[in-house]
């Protein structure tokens, strides 16, 4: 079976890890584990951006995943940069192994809202599909309701739905026949 590997980065509350660790194995097939938290990497640290780079966890995660992992998910509750933009709420290898999400954008609180642990939930479980779908293989999708769809704004992922349009599902299975997933 195939193993997807959840890599907390700092403070991460180990009961959102549990709930990705449920849902992730039910929506993709595939045993989900949780890894031993250890520290955000210093040197991801920008202090006048006060951001992290995504992109060094990808590389982090390199070091520390089992053997046998098929697919590592890091996840974060700081926020994230490339330097293209002025944030992100994941970033993920495409067609490879490594992805991390952030949850600091998906807390309600953030926007002054308060605490909604399902709309947080599901925020975070479709963050994390949709940087998944793109270690698989999958680009951006046009469909607004697609968990591919690209995020510019928590609105967008409010807007989408947890799982993939039959154009992207359509592909999955391809991938899957091919026993690459
Ligand atoms: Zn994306
Ligand atoms: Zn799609």
């Amino acid at each position: 079976m195939s193993i997807i590997s959840l890599q907390p980065f700092g403070d991460v509350d180990f009961s959102i890890l549990c709930y990705l660790r449920e849902e992730l194995s039910k929506k993709l097939s595939a045993e989900c584990k949780i890894g031993k938290q250890v520290d955000l990497p210093e040197k991801a640290f920008d202090p006048s951006r006060k951001q992290y780079r995504s992109t060094m966890f990808l590389d982090q995660l390199k070091t520390l995943l089992p053997d046998k992992t098929l697919k590592g998910l890091a996840v974060v509750d700081v926020d994230l940069y490339v330097p293209r933009l002025s944030f992100v709420f994941g970033e993920a290898e495409v067609e490879g192994k490594h992805a991390v999400i952030s949850l600091f954008r998906l807390h309600p609180q953030y926007y002054g809202q308060p605490q909604d642990i399902e709309i947080y939930q599901k925020r975070i479980l479709k963050e994390a599909v949709h940087e998944i779908g793109h270690t698989i293989g999958l680009g951006h999708c046009s469909d607004s309701r697609c968990v591919m769809h690209f995020s510019n704004s928590i609105e967008d992922t409010d807007c989408k739905r947890e799982s993939f349009c039959s154009n992207c599902l359509d592909y999955l299975v391809e991938e899957s026949e091919e026993a690459k997933f």
